[in-house]
């Protein structure tokens, strides 16, 4: 993503969120955040997009689309810099099931 777009993409999700990790729930400045994702960008995490979309829709979802579900902003949260590194993706699996099929649903991937 280019600078621009990553400026916009934190001003959204801060202000949904109300400038407040939502970790700690304390508010901080523009300049003091920063995006966490819930599900992680790591290849595990895109490994584990990749079977679970296979597994329900029978077909291969590209790079590109597994980019656009990691950084969409239903998977992104705003954090403070000190919880950010702290910040874990869901351990649970149904909550990111139920992310992952938002996500699907918001960028008409399949359901
Ligand atoms: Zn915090």
């Amino acid at each position: 993503m280019n600078m621009m777009k990553v400026h916009d993409t934190k001003m959204k999700v801060f202000t949904r969120d109300g400038f407040t990790c939502q970790k700690c729930k304390k508010m901080f400045e523009f300049s003091d955040l920063e995006l966490a994702h819930r599900i992680m960008k790591g290849k595990a995490a895109r490994r584990y997009i990749r079977s679970w979309y296979q597994e329900r829709f029978f077909e291969v979802l590209s790079e590109a689309d597994i980019d656009r579900i990691i950084h969409h902003p239903l998977n992104l949260v705003t954090s403070c810099k000190k919880c950010n590194s702290s910040f874990n993706c869901f351990n649970n699996y149904c909550e990111t099931e139920i992310l992952l099929t938002k996500i699907i649903r918001a960028e008409g991937l399949g359901l």
